[in-house]
């Protein structure tokens, strides 16, 4: 998301990004105060400009996203070098901003938005990338105790399908061949009687257009008619992100995650009935307030059951006016009971994701080619249908193409493949 909304904040300005903050005009910290220490960071990556700032007074430098939308005006207080502070919904009024400040000189707080210019400013794409990300909602409507979206970006707000198809197309007329839809729950989607499953459906008439991702799911919103719609469009990729949290029902209960280990799982089955090869990654909190070594276990009994193909797991963290912040010291896990805990979880979905990526070797994927590898630029890199990343050697004209590769090689994050003629 904050990914999306940096190509928005680019779009926004009509910038040329550059890399070097001496010759930048505006620098702008879009942050993000999902993980621990954002605010933290946020302010020492602010520091780091203070010196531009007083060698070149007519930068302007502010601040944006989650961090900007928590602490509004203090922040102007906090950092005397700041210019403007933009909240998570106000993007659209950037431009106005950045001349009010050159024409005034004055620092600017901007932390309202208007529901009709919401997804007005599309992002920035860099010429040549096959891969974009479209945004069908923001907000939340979900209270989940430990989080801290609602509050900074607010109940959720659903685009228009048209809008969404428009934007999309653009995409696809510009070269794009994968788009990710994004939204915080974002098959919770819903606009004018249309449903997630209706909008899948939609984007696979989309000309052109040949893989639909989308992130990040919530289990409870997994519908039959989503389901149906993923088994029917062609262009859905067989791999989804769906965050579990945790094994437990007891912690599951007191994250109000709405759902049940047992729901959760036969979500799992009825997704897998439909797409048999489908694959399943996840979110985990460990330590949540509350966790007892039962409870840890009931999440290690899940972990082998499902056999995610992937999984992102953190130690809680509270995050400032959430209720799990609230929660009685007594609750708290002792952070080296999380610490080993989390190497526990971690060490058996490195073992999962190696044994499945081994698994993989001799089959034969279809990658979209998205550019040159990260580590070797004499090698071509795209990801598979099931998202695992695919390295390859091959010539450069291949990029934007869906080519055939061999895997001969699974490893822990990527595969390497031979190409097939
Ligand atoms: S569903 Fe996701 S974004 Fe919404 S409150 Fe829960 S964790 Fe936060």
């Amino acid at each position: 998301m904050n990914e999306y909304d940096s190509d928005r904040i680019k779009n926004a300005i009509d910038a040329e990004p550059t890399d070097d903050p001496k010759k930048a005009d505006i620098i702008i910290v879009n942050t993000c105060a999902i993980r621990d220490k954002a605010d933290q960071k946020a302010f020492s990556s602010l520091g780091k400009y203070k010196h531009i700032k007083a060698n070149n007074p007519d930068a302007i430098v502010g601040i944006a996203g989650c961090v900007a939308q928590l602490y509004g005006d203090k922040l102007l207080k906090k950092i005397p070098h700041l210019d403007f502070v933009l909240g998570t919904r106000s993007i659209p009024k950037l431009p106005e901003i950045i001349s009010k400040i050159e024409r005034d000189k004055r620092r600017t707080v901007e932390t309202s938005y208007d529901l009709e210019e919401l997804f007005e400013v599309e992002p920035y794409h860099k010429e040549g990338k096959v891969t974009a990300f479209v945004s069908v909602q923001q907000g939340c409507n979900k209270r989940c105790t430990y989080c801290i979206v609602p509050q900074v970006r607010g109940d959720e707000v659903n685009r228009p399908l048209n809008d969404i198809l428009r934007e999309t197309t653009n995409l696809v007329n510009k070269g794009v061949r994968e788009i990710t839809f994004i939204g915080q729950t974002v098959n919770s989607w819903k606009h004018d009687g249309n449903k997630f499953g209706d909008l899948i459906r939609a984007a696979g008439d989309v000309e052109g257009l040949e893989r639909i991702r989308f992130t990040t799911s919530y289990p409870r919103d997994i519908t039959k008619r989503m389901i149906d719609a993923m088994k029917d469009v062609p262009q859905v990729c067989h791999h989804l992100h769906l965050p579990v949290q945790s094994g437990s029902n007891n912690v599951l209960s007191n994250m109000k995650r709405t759902y049940t280990r047992e729901w959760y799982v036969d979500t799992i089955l009825r997704l897998k009935d439909a797409l048999p090869d489908i694959t399943i990654s996840t979110d985990i909190i460990i330590g949540f307030p509350g966790e007892t070594d039962r409870d840890f276990q009931d999440t290690m009994s899940l972990m082998k059951e499902i056999e995610f193909e992937s999984s992102y797991s953190f130690k809680f963290s509270p995050r400032p006016g959430t209720v799990a912040a609230e929660y009685a010291e007594e609750e708290t896990v002792k952070a080296d009971i999380a610490s080993v805990r989390l190497s526990e979880l971690q060490a058996f979905q490195k073992d999962i994701t190696e044994k499945k990526n081994l698994s993989r070797v001799g089959q034969i994927e279809k990658v979209l080619v998205e550019g040159e590898s990260r580590n070797d630029p004499d090698v071509l890199s795209g990801r598979t249908d099931h998202n695992r990343i695919l390295n390859f050697n091959g010539a450069k004209d291949l990029v934007g193409k869906t080519v055939k590769v061999k895997v001969t090689e699974g490893l822990l994050n990527s595969l390497r493949g031979e190409l097939i003629i």
